[in-house]
């Protein structure tokens, strides 16, 4: 069986990110989300186990200790990271696994397996990016700030990113994602098995000729 892709979705935070994956996760049955771990406090309606592992920084650095993240981050003063086991038995079942991580964690998975599918989501313009943090009404006007100052500096990484997806309407935005997502299915780096399949039996019928 062919393995998964694994795709990396960063954005800023208020792109839409999450709608973005919920959608696909809704319409298409191949997709597998990653569940991070973090250090910081609950949203209200956020459960432990379904949005975040919530972690206490004793729980979390045991981990890093432990080795049982692909990557992890510090993000506005709280850790988020990702779990290796999880990620590891969905590719190799088949699954698209979805990692929703800011930009730190997006490289570091990225050097550590090259044939990660890096996307990024972003509004239209930055005023829309405000509006979409404002609205939300979650956060204090503080940590609006910190995010559209935290944006700034991620959009200098914006260009390390295999493809950048303007979210201006939904449906469009989940469509392309799907679409991006299964051309990797192609891509050489993602064939390495039926690679060396070919190579063998090419070389055992030279072999048989000679
Ligand atoms: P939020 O606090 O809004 O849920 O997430 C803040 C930021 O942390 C978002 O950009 C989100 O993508 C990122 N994030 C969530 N989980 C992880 C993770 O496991 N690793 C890293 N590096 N970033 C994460």
């Amino acid at each position: 069986m062919n393995k998964g892709v694994l795709t990396v979705v960063s954005g800023f935070s208020g792109a839409g990110k999450g709608t973005v994956i919920k959608g696909l996760l809704a319409e298409y049955k191949n997709y597998a989300l990653s569940i991070s771990a973090t250090t910081r406090q609950p949203r209200e309606g956020e459960q432990d186990g379904r949005e975040y592992f919530f972690k206490t920084k004793e729980e979390f650095e045991r981990m890093i200790a432990e080795d049982a993240f692909i990557e992890y981050a510090q993000y506005v003063e709280n850790y988020y990271g990702t779990p290796r086991a999880y990620v590891e038995e969905q590719l190799e079942q088949g699954k698209d696994v979805l990692l929703e991580i800011e930009i730190q964690g997006a490289l570091q998975v990225k050097k550590q397996r090259p044939d990660t599918l890096l996307i990024f989501i972003t509004p239209p313009n930055a005023e829309i990016l405000e509006q979409r943090l404002v609205g939300r009404g979650t956060e204090t006007p503080e940590v609006i700030s910190m995010r559209m100052n935290r944006a700034a500096e991620e959009a200098a990484y914006m260009d390390a990113y295999d493809y950048i997806i303007i979210n201006d309407r939904l449906e469009d935005c989940i469509g392309n994602m799907h679409q991006i997502i299964q051309s990797q299915h192609a891509a050489g780096s993602q064939q390495g098995d039926f690679i060396s399949r070919m190579q063998k039996e090419l070389e055992e019928r030279k072999e048989r000729k000679a």
